[in-house]
């Protein structure tokens, strides 16, 4: 291929802050249309907004954690639009002085690691939404989601292909999982990306004219319309065509995109200084407070259960893909002492489990406790792997009580030497040939052997216990 693709990336990632940017109404999703609304973010006339504060102190952990200068003091602007999701037709953003500058996000790729640079993270207010499809001839509007919390997060155009863009998502979802300041759960709309996408000639210094697909929220759909995007411009060129800068609606169902509207400028919304809301000053000490109770983020764990844990670097990997993976490696090892029992049973089982049960890993939840109870009984030699692993799956669909379930049950392995004993002795005194044949050197008569006693205790026998007294017993 002659033709190189540019992506930069905007992403909007909705806060968990308990409250929104500039009232104090609920952040909770969903809830029935226009019920987590007051004056000030339904925009009615007179009311003023006043900053959360919890916003500006997540900001700052983003820029932290994204390597960038915070800025000693920013400010907002009024970005105006009209549109009925926006009663107030400007949205309250950053544009001249935005909270976070100059960062960068180190991505795997292919050929290795990439750093792909971030010019800014700004501060502003989600809109509501607009419900067209209930209705033939109007539209309706719910502004529980206006005055949501968002940082956009604008990058450099420093990604070349659709996996590069994968692959920075997926980092930047994991960040903001770690700093937990958003859920990222983008059928929920928490996290989604407009995509700058311009191609030239390979070679060319002087960028392409650049369209821009918005709002997209799921990674299958954003790898598609990568592809198709560039393909369409590439074909316009080729054919001696030029790009048009603008806005474009992807479909994910007809696998195409259309026009929406001629791209706006920065000049188009007309940027202006809000008089509502004074400069945020950001001294030192409020940095350093952030950064000292900056919550640690997957590289550092990954690093951390390599040196501490001794697992492999493809193990840590798996348990830090989710927060909630992790999360749950960490409390199971604390309660059972065990990590590496614990980092086999989730990413065995555990992930055995949720593939079977399609259970997607920020709905996982799961009682360590009761997962550290039977790491501790397997490990002790109370339950053999096989009752385990049952025990697990109980756990994992019904939460049942693994201690009831294995009395109830009956799978507590035999820890009474007698028994094992009584079973060792009935097996060998029916079984000549078998001792026979193994002292005459052929060692699968002992695993015969050893079955048969299992056999005789019902599979519960604690298989180091009856191997060492078959052993003794076959000596004699
Ligand atoms: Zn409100
Ligand atoms: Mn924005």
């Amino acid at each position: 291929m002659n033709y190189e693709i540019v992506i930069g990336l905007e992403v909007h990632a909705e806060l968990s802050t308990k409250t929104k940017i500039f009232c104090g109404c609920t952040t909770k999703f969903g809830g029935e249309p226009n019920t987590h609304v007051c004056p000030g973010c339904a925009a009615m006339p007179g009311t003023l907004p006043v900053l959360n504060k919890s916003v500006v102190d997540y900001a700052i952990r983003l820029g932290l954690a994204l390597d960038c200068d915070i800025a000693k003091q920013c400010r907002f602007d009024r970005k105006s639009y009209f549109y009925p999701d926006l009663p107030k037709a400007y949205q309250i953003s950053q544009l001249y002085a935005p909270v976070c500058k100059e960062g960068k996000l180190e991505i795997d790729t292919k050929n290795g690691k990439k750093h792909i640079g971030i010019t800014q993270i700004h501060m502003e207010e989600d809109a509501g939404k607009l419900i067209h499809d209930n209705f033939n001839d109007c539209t309706l509007a719910d502004y529980n989601r206006g005055g949501m919390p968002l940082l956009e997060i604008v990058s450099k155009p420093d990604m070349r292909s659709g996996e590069e863009v994968i692959a920075y998502l997926e980092k930047l979802r994991e960040i903001l999982l770690y700093l937990d300041i958003c859920d990222c759960k983008m059928q929920e709309g928490s996290m989604r990306a407009d995509i700058n996408m311009s191609v030239r000639k390979k070679g060319a210094e002087k960028l392409g004219v650049r369209t821009e697909m918005k709002n997209m929220n799921s990674f299958k759909a954003i790898s598609r319309a990568v592809e198709y995007e560039a393909d369409r411009q590439i074909s316009i060129l080729e054919d001696g065509g030029e790009v048009i800068q603008q806005t474009l609606r992807w479909d994910d169902d007809k696998g195409t995109n259309s026009p929406l509207r001629s791209k706006e400028n920065a000049q188009d919304y007309r940027y202006c200084p809000d008089p509502d809301l004074p400069p945020v000053n950001i001294d030192d000490a409020w940095i350093n407070k952030i950064k000292t109770e900056l919550p640690e983020l997957a590289q550092q764990k990954r690093e951390r259960y390599i040196r501490d844990y001794k697992l492999s670097e493809i193990d840590a990997a798996n348990l830090t893909s989710h927060k909630n993976i992790s999360d749950l490696f960490e409390n199971i090892t604390k309660l059972s002492g065990e990590p590496i029992e614990s980092s086999n049973l989730l990413i065995g089982e555990i992930m055995r489990l949720m593939n079977k049960t399609n259970t997607e890993t920020e709905n996982l939840s799961l009682d360590s406790e009761k997962l550290a109870t039977l790491i501790k009984l397997v490990v002790g030699g109370k339950i053999n792997r096989k009752a385990y692993k049952e025990v697990v799956e109980k756990v994992f669909v019904d939460d049942i009580d693994p201690e009831k379930y294995i009395s109830q049950k009956g799978l507590m392995m035999i820890q009474d030497d007698d028994a094992v004993l009584k079973a060792v002795e009935s097996v060998l005194s029916s079984n000549e040939k078998s001792i026979a044949d193994y002292r005459s050197g052929k060692e699968k008569a002992f695993g015969f052997l050893m079955g048969q006693v299992m056999k005789q205790l019902q599979g519960k026998g604690n298989p180091a216990s009856v191997k060492k007294i078959l052993t003794e017993k076959l000596s004699n």
